[in-house]
């Protein structure tokens, strides 16, 4: 028997000469020397990973539920707690295209999940005020025009800017041009340049609910139940057991915190740290209502800069969702909710309800038997809708590296370095949004142009305004036209372009402009209005 690997961090890394796995040398507790170090034996990390419970039945517990059962199947029970006693956070109801990717993993049928979730289709969302007071642009999930190998197409828009008779960016995009014209259709065309992704609006407590039959119906346990303990294993550190309200224990080998902002695993039982970004990202609290449906749904998200925050509406089939995000520092909680009331435009249908936030995120997703997943990993407010993607992306990685022989530190590293990395890429898109605003007429916006950048974020800004070429990191959830978009809705102006660009003479770039665009509005044309599509694919 020898040491693998064995360090302070990995006292436990025992493997046999034949690679047998997992051997334990000794009883839990015993000390081993190696090497003159002195390591502590323990348990609880190395076990076969087959019984997994989940604490918290909001969005991110029972989406973790319904795709983890899905995946590994029998491989795993799956109990997920969770209390009546406490409220789920109720809102959350914008989403971005990658969702799709759970429904179909899940094998839902697309009809029925609109119905299920009272959902509308989103092609973008619509910035309005952000740069300046009385403009707007559009951050669409779409790109515009077409990119030939060596050139992106903005280069070329960027030239045929200098010329008058140039339209916006915008106007080769068919997302902004369905959006804007109030259409949806799925086109079935093999054209690339057709391409037009869409995500959803939906109802957070209906999507709970839809998610939670899902699971159930796959096999995962329902337990009802309010966590007041979580057990430590007093030699590894690890969790051992959930003590719930009625005296009952439950144990597992892995466990998911989807406890909301309470994070009571993660951060209150095992400490991992929280790394605050709210010098960044500085709003911290939102107040929201729903409201009565407009007659005509648009298939996007407004996003309205006010005073010292934004507000948020989210068309539904059967009301909308509205909220203001805001900064208390520069706006009291009765301002905020008269400034929402006022600019709703329909009537109220509960009370508003106030949500307190804190920007960042836990310094570990992963520690010991533990991964923290949804508003008890991090939060970086609603801007961009990321925070449903991030459960997904959560339980997706989860799934990539599952512990089913028992769990690696190796492994634990990686996942949280992946996790680090993409909050982060999160972050710094949003801290765009914010700080390179032109407005003059508040504090708050005024502050937010103030703001010293994170350095991934004041390079991408340099190398864009410098020669407009977009830098992305690997695995930025954001494509290059997202930051193209809210970079020029910004007021960002490259001041230069690629020199392929000029290779086509005015009179080529006119036809080639027209061309696209043509090509887009013809397809735009075919398209049924937004409630139109919506009321046609549900009632199939
Ligand atoms: C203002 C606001 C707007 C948002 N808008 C969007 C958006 O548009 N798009 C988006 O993607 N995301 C949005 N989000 C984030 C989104 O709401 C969350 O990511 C999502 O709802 C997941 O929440 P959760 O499941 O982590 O937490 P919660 O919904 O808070 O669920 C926590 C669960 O833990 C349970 N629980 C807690 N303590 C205990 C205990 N002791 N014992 C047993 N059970 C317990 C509760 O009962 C509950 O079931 C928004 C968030 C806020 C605050």
């Amino acid at each position: 028997m020898y040491l693998k690997g064995c360090s302070k961090e990995h006292p436990f890394l025992f493997v046999t000469d034949n690679n047998e796995w997992p051997i334990e040398p000794a009883a839990p507790g015993n000390l081993i020397v190696f090497w003159g170090t002195i390591y502590k034996w323990s348990v609880g990390v190395q076990k076969t990973v087959e019984k997994v419970v989940i604490v918290g039945g909001g969005t991110a517990g029972w989406m973790s539920a319904a795709l983890l059962k899905k995946v590994l199947g029998s491989v795993v029970d799956i109990t997920l707690i969770e209390s009546d006693q406490i409220a789920t956070v109720g809102v959350g109801e914008a989403t971005i295209p990658p969702i799709q990717h759970v429904n179909s993993v899940l094998g839902l049928d697309e009809a029925e999940f609109l119905r299920e979730t009272k959902a509308t289709l989103k092609l973008a969302i619509q910035f309005e005020n952000w740069h300046r007071q009385g403009q707007s642009y559009f951050h669409t999930f779409g790109a515009a025009g077409q990119s030939s190998a060596f050139c992106q197409f903005h280069h070329y828009w960027c030239r045929a800017s200098q010329w008058s008779d140039t339209k916006s960016l915008w106007h080769y995009d068919l997302n902004y041009l369905a959006a804007s014209a109030g259409k949806f259709s799925k086109l079935q065309t093999e054209d690339a340049r057709l391409d037009m992704p869409y995500a959803y609006h939906f109802d957070a407590s209906l999507y709970g609910q839809y998610l939670r039959k899902i699971s159930e119906g796959l096999g995962v346990v329902r337990q009802e139940g309010l966590v007041r303990d979580v057990l430590l294993n007093p030699d590894s550190g690890a969790v051992e057991q959930l003590l719930l309200d009625s005296g009952q224990k439950i144990a597992a080998d892995l466990y998911i915190d989807a406890s909301g902002f309470r994070a009571l695993l993660l951060q209150k039982a095992l400490g991992v740290g929280f790394d605050d970004w709210s010098h960044w990202l500085p709003c911290d609290t939102a107040v929201s209502v729903p409201s009565e449906r407009f007659e005509q749904t648009l298939p996007y998200t407004r996003s309205i800069a006010r005073e010292a925050g934004w507000q948020w509406r989210i068309p539904l089939q059967h009301r909308n969702g509205n909220g203001l995000v805001y900064c208390s520092r520069f706006m009291s909680d009765d301002q905020a909710t008269q400034t929402l009331l006022n600019n709703l435009e329909s009537t109220a249908l509960a009370e508003p309800r106030i949500n307190r936030f804190r920007t960042g995120r836990a310094r570990q997703q992963w520690q010991k038997n533990v991964i923290g997943v949804g508003l008890a990993s991090g939060f970086l407010e609603p801007l961009e809708s990321t925070s449903i993607h991030l459960i997904q992306s959560a339980i997706v990685r989860l799934l990539r590296y599952f512990p089913h022989q028992g769990i690696q530190s190796d492994v634990v590293a990686r996942f949280n370095k992946e996790s680090k990395r993409e909050y982060e890429q999160v972050r710094d898109f949003l801290i765009l949004h914010y700080t390179q605003n032109n407005r003059s007429d508040c504090d708050f916006w005024r502050q937010m142009q103030s703001l010293p950048l994170p350095d991934a974020l004041q390079q991408k800004i340099q190398a864009f305004t410098a020669q407009g070429v977009l830098i992305r990191d690997d695995q930025d959830l954001f494509a290059e036209s997202s930051w193209l978009q809210v970079m020029l809705g910004q007021g960002l102006v490259p001041r230069d372009y690629h020199p392929l660009a000029e290779r086509l003479d005015k009179t080529q770039l006119q036809a080639f402009f027209q061309q696209t665009h043509q090509l887009k509005s013809a397809a735009v044309k075919k398209m049924l209005a937004h409630d139109e599509f919506i009321d046609r694919y549900t009632r199939q």
